[in-house]
């Protein structure tokens, strides 16, 4: 174990060059008092806060950048303060992951239904502060739909609770100040730590759901025969409980399957609508669990020669990008090859749901990518290579990173955080709103 890890906790991303000097204290708070002295002390000596859960998240945001900071965790506060069955809520301190949660809904009948790959150890203050969500974001939504409100600190040590409504706070112009704005959830999802610190969530949570359902295989000649058929399927609303895509797999790995591919599940009987526009191979239980397994095997092997590695983690292709995937794409693969970067693996979620920085929905595919490791390059190269993509995307109409939004490469998303940091204090995270950020991060490649 390194000593960052026992110091400040894990970090999932590829962020982890830094400079232990600049830290100045590392905080587990237990309750809201202990959050407000831990502010504090931050406060009078000009440090910033950087909060942190448990460190699953790729984007670097929970590493705090290169400046004289606090890192303040959450995983001591992981008290389950109220259930309602009756009322369909449950109140949480933010350090409790998804599962734990669970583990006590579940024996009631009772579910949240937020289900990233990392529920096991993605705390759900974390998972706000990225919207994430699980391949049952299209029937279940993301984090800030299964949030109903939450109480944070702010920077100068005052109260919020932020709901889908508004602000309330025992500081009446301040509330006045941010309901003007217009503050909602939809500023704390994605904020990745910039607006305070989330002290409690108050989720939804709803019965488990007990029905048979079918699966099945679906082949596609080409890209855009898989984004039109992902597109019809959000059009008819169907009634998809789980749908996986394998897009690409590099030969080594392939198995003998034949990507681009669906893997989907439905109440028995949906069937006969799907084949009314694909080609549905039905899979017996075997035979589905087998597929599910070579799809989540996949970023876990590598091929015969070289190492794979994600480099970009997250590509939302909707609407016109859905439809026509296949030049949008190759586009993204000849930039990736171009830098000797090999693609080895595309595969995610389809159909899917994520915001964009503006807080509109988008329906399509979240694809994950994995490519082999090119040999010889540096921290600042890669980091450029990926900022390239950042870019290629946007104008190819692909949402990039839709999991983990980054708002310091969403100019509507770090616009308005900034401007609400004006109101609410600016000492959180600060190194993600600023114009060094990308130079910052290339340093902790
Ligand atoms: C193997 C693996 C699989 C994954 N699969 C998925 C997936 O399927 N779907 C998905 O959406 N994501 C996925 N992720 C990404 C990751 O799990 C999410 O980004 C997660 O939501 C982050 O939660 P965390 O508790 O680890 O937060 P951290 O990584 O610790 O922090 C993330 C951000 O939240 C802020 N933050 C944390 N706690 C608080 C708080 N109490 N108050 C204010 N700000 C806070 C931090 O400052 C940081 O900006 C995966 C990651 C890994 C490593």
């Amino acid at each position: 174990m390194k000593l960052r890890d026992i110091a400040i906790g894990a970090n999932a991303s590829m962020y982890y060059r830094m400079d232990f000097k600049k830290i100045r204290g590392v905080y587990y708070p237990k309750t809201e008092a202990d959050v407000l002295a831990a502010i504090a002390f931050a406060r009078e000596n000009g440090y910033d806060v950087t909060p942190k859960g448990g460190g699953s998240g790729l984007s670097g945001a929970c590493t705090g950048g290169d400046i004289d900071r606090i890192m303040m965790s959450s995983l001591q506060m992981t008290e389950m303060l109220a259930i309602s069955k009756d009322m369909g809520y449950v109140d949480v301190q933010p350090g409790l992951t998804p599962d734990e949660i669970n583990a006590v809904l579940e024996p009631m009948g009772m579910k949240l239904h937020v289900a990233p790959s990392s529920r096991d150890i993605a705390t759900v203050g974390g998972i706000l502060s990225t919207d994430g969500g699980g391949n049952d974001t299209w029937v279940n939504g993301t984090m800030r739909d299964n949030t109903i409100k939450v109480k944070m600190v702010t920077y100068d040590g005052r109260r919020l609770t932020v709901s889908h409504e508004g602000v309330k706070s025992d500081d009446s112009e301040l509330e006045a100040e941010l309901n003007n704005k217009g503050m909602t959830i939809n500023d704390i999802a994605s904020s990745h730590g910039t607006l305070g610190f989330i002290t409690e969530l108050k989720l939804f949570i709803r019965p488990l759901v007990n029905e048979t359902l079918a699966g099945s295989l679906v082949e596609f000649p080409d890209y855009d025969a898989l984004g039109q058929a992902v597109d019809e399927i959000i059009k008819r609303k169907s009634p998809i409980r789980y749908g996986e895509t394998i897009v690409t797999a590099h030969p080594d790995v392939r198995e003998g399957f034949n990507p681009p591919l669906l893997i989907l599940q439905y109440p028995e009987g949906y069937d006969s609508e799907l084949s009314e526009f694909v080609d549905v191979k039905k899979l017996d239980k075997e035979e589905l669990k087998r597929m599910k397994d070579v799809r989540l095997k996949l970023p876990k092997r590598n091929p015969k020669k070289g190492v794979q590695f994600a480099l970009f983690e997250g590509y939302g292709f909707h609407e016109e990008s859905l439809r026509k995937m296949q030049s949008a794409l190759d586009e993204i693969d000849a930039l990736l090859q171009s830098h000797d970067l090999v693609p080895f693996a595309k595969y995610g979620h389809a159909p899917s749901k994520w915001y964009l920085g503006d807080n509109t929905a988008a329906y399509g595919i979240i694809l994950h990518s994995r490519e082999i490791r090119p040999e010889g390059k540096t921290g600042t190269e890669l980091l450029q290579i990926l900022l390239d993509i950042v870019e290629r995307c946007e104008s190819l109409g692909v949402t990039p990173k839709p999991e983990h939004k980054w708002p310091f490469d969403d100019k509507t998303k770090s616009a308005r955080l900034s401007e609400l940091r004006k109101i609410i204090g600016q000492g959180f995270n600060s190194f993600i709103l600023d114009e060094t950020c990308n130079g910052v991060l290339s340093s902790m490649v």
